[in-house]
């Protein structure tokens, strides 16, 4: 038996010079370098007691050492759980509780914020902050060979939490076969190979930077330039040596802002990915205007890793997130399960190979979301037209209904999003004695304005049907994001919901 995900990503690594991670100031680091340290790494974890099946969580800095952390997990035939390096010691201790690792890797400044903060039976790895050269110096004591323990397809390759746009965050499981899969697929899909240059600048405690991005890149044999974080003129000066780019929406909106941003930067780029969150059918457009590229929208989530991806060849159009992949099955129910007709809207169901093994300790949960046939059911509500190509509408959690009627915000933020005066915005439904809820717009004025909310709705008055029109216009200098630049909305309600409240 192999070690499943390990020996398909790192198994033609060993020997290879060209490099696997460039870092922004031009140091590299080759494939045959990573393979060493991950091995040098999955010893410096079994001499610190962890073993098969055990997990191992990690809250550390994006660097080259948090990358072979991960692989140096795997290949000790343990289960990679990581974290988000900008959780407090308060948020920490929840996690750990939570997920009960053998192992957390982090920094002590990390554990100095709590004297209560390690539990007993928690081993600790602390590293400096930087993480990087204590991390090396401690694994070079350890030696680099270490045989991949080996793992069936079926077993835990990583626990990784939802970003908690909705509510807390759940541990989904994920096998070695959920992962491998997944990431073969996509690298036919993308047309993945060993010439691609990854611009990497998404945080990789998130499945769609560690997993999408870092499993593709590794399988194919190609590089990732490694940005600790996004910052447009970094990835501006950087993308010349690029030939993909994966990002969040808020990656294209603010190299949108930048002059810089044009053909000739993106010459040698073949590809740009969007996902997370919507992308504006506005973004889409300016992109294409401005650089000729038409980037490429996708729908995944943690627990189903990537389900559908416009055509790499074919056109791309703005507002869809393309078909199911192959061995991916799609539906779209009504709420009581039966499918809905091509076009009408109803909640995404998702089964295949790709969908995770149910959350960790969770079986309610699990056992609400995912049937026994294997469908799980994502909680997003979209649509698929007559040649399968998928719209996302919004979250159901994020439907509205007002007097009755459905109201979809995505679509009241797309009107709004489009006059000069708004930079973004976002729509929640509160609590409204009449109406049962109504919907509030909660907008950032572009800079230099100051809109009038009276103008704002009857702009709006144009575009959207009257019972669509925002009930309160709400003026913001910012709106609640996660990590991930997702809006929280769940914040907003909370904030909002004594708006129409009586007396
Ligand atoms: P939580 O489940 O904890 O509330 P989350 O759903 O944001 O958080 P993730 O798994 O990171 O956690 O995100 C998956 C979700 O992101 C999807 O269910 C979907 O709502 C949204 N999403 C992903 N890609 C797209 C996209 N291209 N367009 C619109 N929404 C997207
Ligand atoms: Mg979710």
């Amino acid at each position: 038996m192999t070690n499943t995900l390990f020996d398909a990503l790192m198994a033609r690594h060993a020997g290879d010079d060209r490099p696997a991670l460039i870092l922004p100031g031009g140091a590299t680091l080759d494939h045959d370098g990573l393979y060493r340290l991950s091995g040098r790494l999955a010893n410096l974890l079994t001499a610190s007691g962890v073993g098969p099946g055990d997990r191992v969580a990690v809250q550390v800095a994006k660097s080259p050492e948090a990358l072979a952390l991960y692989l140096a997990t795997l290949r000790a035939g343990a289960v990679f759980l990581p974290l988000n390096p900008a959780y407090t010691a308060a948020e920490l201790a929840y996690f750990i509780a939570d997920a009960a690792p053998a192992l957390l890797v982090c920094d002590p400044a990390i554990v100095a914020q709590r004297a209560d903060f390690a539990p007993d039976a928690l081993r600790l790895l602390t590293l400096d902050a930087a993480g990087q050269g204590s991390l090396t110096e401690a694994a070079i004591r350890h030696p680099e060979t270490q045989a991949p323990v080996p793992r069936a397809g079926h077993q835990l390759a990583a626990i990784l939490y939802t970003s908690g746009t909705t509510g807390r965050p759940k541990g989904a499981m994920l096998s070695h076969d959920n992962l491998l899969s997944n990431a073969r697929v996509l690298a036919d899909a993308w047309r993945f190979s060993c010439d691609d240059v990854l611009l990497h600048a998404l945080p990789i405690f998130h499945t769609h930077g560690l997993f999408v991005a870092c499993n593709l890149s590794l399988l194919s044999g190609g590089a990732m330039i490694w940005l600790p974080r996004f910052d447009a003129d970094e990835v501006l000066r950087l993308l010349p040596q690029a030939t993909v780019m994966m990002g969040v929406p808020t990656f294209y909106t603010r190299l949108l802002d930048r002059p810089g941003l044009d053909r000739e930067a993106t010459a040698r780029m073949r590809l740009f990915i969007s996902g997370s969150a919507p992308l504006l059918a506005e973004t889409h457009r300016a992109f294409e205007a401005r650089t000729g590229h038409v980037i490429l929208e996708r729908y995944g989530m943690t627990e189903t890793n990537m389900t559908t991806s416009n055509p790499y060849d074919g056109p791309r159009r703005a507002g869809t997130v393309g078909r199911p992949l192959p061995g991916v099955s799609l539906r779209i129910v009504d709420a009581a399960g039966a499918d809905v007709e091509r076009g009408q809207i109803g909640m995404i169901r998702v089964r295949g190979a790709n969908v995770f093994k149910g959350y960790w300790q969770m079986p309610d949960k699990t056992a609400e979301d995912l049937d026994a046939e294997g469908w799980f059911t994502t909680g997003d509500l979209g649509m698929q037209d007559a040649e399968g190509h998928v719209t996302i509408v919004g979250r159901s959690k994020d439907l509205v209904i007002s007097g009755g009627l459905n109201i979809y915000p995505k679509e009241v933020e797309e009107a709004i999003d489009a006059l000069q005066e708004v930079l973004e915005s976002a729509v929640i439904g509160v609590p409204h004695p009449d109406l049962g809820e109504a919907t509030v717009a909660v907008l950032v004025p572009a800079p230099g304005t100051a809109p009038d909310p009276q103008e704002i709705l009857a702009a709006l008055s144009d575009r959207l049907a009257r019972f669509k029109l925002p009930r309160r216009v709400i003026l913001a200098d910012e709106l609640p994001r996660n990590a991930m630049g997702k809006v929280q909305k769940a914040a907003l309600r909370q904030r909002h919901e004594g708006l129409f409240a009586k007396g």
